[in-house]
């Protein structure tokens, strides 16, 4: 914006520097940029008059009334003392009460004089009251209100006069002088094309829209805009990749067929095989791919993993493998060992835990070429792990691991940028992987291996302890294994660490013919493996466990998932915690435990559990309950900084400003055509202020 926007809001008038200093402090708006962009957060009606007798089913709503008052009083005792007017239309009464300012309010409100009455409907048995109400006399009010704007403001902001209304009044005075100034940041053809008001129209409609089309018009276009750049950067930080870092070739497929025609131990899914496709793509284009592949928990994403590392190594290139944990690690060798023997194909693991022996040979392995595939942690990206020529990292479960770690793994090649592919099973909504992800390539499992018995999932309260005991000890009987998980929440470590113990020692008795196993993150690991070991050879039947858990265990003979204080996990993770069930063919359960006393949201959760086992409807309930911010964490939520499009809400128009993106970046990718020119300096504008995007990806 120009230098106008950034004159200080000292000089709107009604503001001054004292009350320009509040305001930076209170809200962060400093500039005339600031105040244009503080946006209502809510509108109120005002075109819509009700009656007295409307009330009667309005309770709890904010209606607006003409009438007059009738008597004042001031009735009650002690803290209920309060001023109660009789207020009345033609369709009956309702009280009007004030707790403070008293005084005042029976000075400025006659007795006989019509009034325009505006507050919340409470109820009280059969009598309706407004409190506090805000008011004026019909004659002087303003006819043609229509929608008021609200404003979030701040108790010490208030005190100065800047509520609500001081704050529509000063924004009211700035817009008067600066909207002639507002430039234009979307082409005429672009706006056209998707039927955008213009900006300054839109501002002036957000702050003060003239009726209900205006105001959707305006917030659509402003949405729109936003999210519009948001895309294009995105998109613009894509080609710049491709262009900058090219990928090795890995064309050949001779493994790929001798796996398919001679040991592929099932049928792939449709989905399976529509993802393979994707990277196939990517692998033999030349460029480095970037590709995010998302899968529910036992969507088989491991199999397209090495199909994919099949392709790396028939072009003579390494493929990497890592987990977040040594179990994972080792679940991923143990379960891909048996293909790759059958195939000739060398494979190895090394975590923190693997000897110095051992460790100096696969380094040694690795530098020759001989080792096709390494599995492991994170200690494979330690400098002192080379390889021969590294074609391909996968890495399973990516929210474990940070941006940096990755980064490191790029230099590991130093002909070509080795291919990435990273592996989720915590699905993340369409709209949010657009703008989140935008610069990856996205892929998703979307289908469950045919065969596979939905889990069952039930909610039960404490109280019914027994109940489920008993239903645990005939899954046991019939030579099933059981999970029983606590939360372990970081502020109430100590408590939670007690609640586990607690639960132990109950399980304990309740079931003294079994072996049971534990879990917790306060173990050594050498401990945690031994008892977690125990568990997936079947010498345990129970396994009590915190969630460390949670990601990737593997034991099919497992069916029932416990999970104590389920009203204290988020649903991404009790969505996790049930899928290390449901891996054999037998029925699987996943059994809510709760106390009686749930919040709104916490019953909203338990119920979209019990009701559906897609990931997808989970994380897109997810983001509705939790709001983007939250859902990918304080390291994503800068980005997330958006002013008026909600990504929970606005996945339409998160599509459209990307279609119309997308279609830029292929008619004018730099931006040279004259028509373009407003995008082009907007989007120069922005790159002075922009944010780290090198981070996202
Ligand atoms: P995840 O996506 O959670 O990593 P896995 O790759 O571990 O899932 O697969 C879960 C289970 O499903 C494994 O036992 C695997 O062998 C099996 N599986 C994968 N794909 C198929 C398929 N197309 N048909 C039958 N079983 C499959
Ligand atoms: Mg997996």
């Amino acid at each position: 914006m120009s230098k106008f926007f950034q004159t200080s809001i000292e000089f709107v008038k009604g503001v001054g520097p004292q009350k320009a200093a509040l305001l930076g402090k209170e809200l962060g708006v400093f500039t005339y940029a600031d105040l244009i962009q503080y946006y209502p957060f809510r509108y109120e009606d005002r075109s819509v008059f009700h009656t007295v007798s409307d009330c009667y089913y309005k309770e709890g709503e904010t209606v607006q009334l003409r009438g007059s008052i009738r008597y004042f009083d001031m009735v009650g005792e002690g803290r209920k003392k309060r001023l109660s007017a009789e207020f009345r239309d033609h369709t009956g009464n309702l009280e009007l009460t004030w707790f403070q300012g008293v005084n005042w309010v029976k000075k400025a409100l006659k007795p006989g004089v019509n009034y325009i009455v505006y507050g919340k409907v409470a109820r009280y048995g059969s009598k309706v009251s407004i409190a506090h109400p805000e008011f004026e006399s019909e004659a002087t009010a303003d006819k043609q209100k229509g929608l008021q704007p609200v404003y979030s403001s701040t108790e010490l902001l208030r005190r100065k006069y800047l509520d609500s209304k001081g704050i529509s009044k000063i924004v009211r005075n700035l817009l008067q002088r600066a909207l002639n100034e507002i430039p234009e940041t979307l082409p005429e053809k672009l706006r056209g094309d998707y039927n955008l008001p213009g900006k300054a129209e839109s501002i002036r409609h957000i702050h003060f829209p003239a009726n209900q089309n205006k105001l959707q018009l305006a917030r659509y276009r402003l949405k729109f805009e936003e999210l519009f750049y948001i895309q294009l950067r995105l998109m613009k930080l894509k080609l710049h990749r491709q262009d900058a870092f090219k990928g090795l070739v890995l064309d050949k497929t001779n493994l790929l067929t001798e796996f398919y025609e001679n040991h592929l131990p099932f049928e792939l899914t449709n989905a399976q095989k529509r993802v393979i496709k994707e990277i196939y793509r990517d692998l033999k284009s030349g460029k480095q791919m970037n590709r995010l592949l998302q899968g529910d928990v036992g969507s088989g994403k491991t199999i397209v993993a090495f199909v994919s590392a099949l392709l790396a190594i028939d072009n003579n290139a390494q493929c990497a493998l890592m987990a977040p944990t040594e179990i994972l690690a080792d679940q991923h060798y143990r379960g891909l060992k048996p293909f790759a023997d059958e195939l000739g194909i060398s494979i190895e693991k090394l975590t923190g835990s693997t000897k110095k022996s051992e460790r100096t040979r696969i380094h040694e392995n690795l530098m020759s070429g001989e080792l096709n595939i390494l599995v492991g942690t994170h200690a494979l990206i330690e400098d002192t792990v080379q390889f021969k020529n590294l074609g391909l990292v996968i890495i399973d479960e990516q929210h474990r691991f940070g941006v940096a770690q990755r980064a490191k793994l790029w230099q590991k090649n130093t002909r070509a940028v080795p291919h990435i592919l990273v592996m989720t099973a915590t699905p993340i909504p369409r709209t949010l992987a657009m703008t989140l992800y935008g610069d990856l390539e996205i892929s998703s499992i979307d289908e469950l291996p045919a065969g596979r018995k939905p889990i069952k999932t039930i909610h039960q309260y404490d109280a019914n302890r027994l109940k489920v005991n008993a239903f645990l000890k005939k899954e046991i009987e019939a030579g099933r294994q059981v999970y029983i998980v606590y939360p372990l929440i970081e502020e109430s470590e100590k408590l939670d660490y007690k609640d586990l113990m607690d639960g132990f020692e109950s399980i304990s008795r309740a079931f003294p013919d079994y072996q049971i196993s534990i879990v917790h993150g306060r173990q050594k690991p050498a401990d945690k493996d031994f008892e977690m070991q125990r568990f997936v050879k079947g010498e345990t039947r129970i396994m009590v466990a915190t969630t460390v858990i949670e990601v990737g265990v593997n034991v099919p003979n497992a069916t029932v998932m416990v999970i104590e204080n389920a009203e204290k996990f988020g649903l991404a993770q009790l969505h996790q915690l049930r899928g290390r069930v449901g891996r054999g063919a037998e029925q699987s359960y996943c059994v809510l435990m709760s106390s009686y006393k749930l919040s709104k949201e916490a019953r909203k959760r338990l119920d979209t559990m019990v009701r559906t086992t897609d990931g997808f409807e989970i994380a897109d309930v997810d983001l509705q309950l939790r709001g983007p911010g939250d859902l990918m964490g304080t390291q994503q939520s800068g980005v997330l900084d958006l002013l008026v499009s909600d990504l929970a809400k606005d996945g339409k128009i998160v599509q459209l400003a990307k279609e119309a993106a997308s279609s830029l970046m292929k008619t004018d990718p730099d931006l040279t055509l004259k028509e373009n020119y407003l995008i082009r300096k907007q989007v120069e504008s922005q790159q002075k202020n922009v944010f780290n995007w090198s981070r996202i990806s």
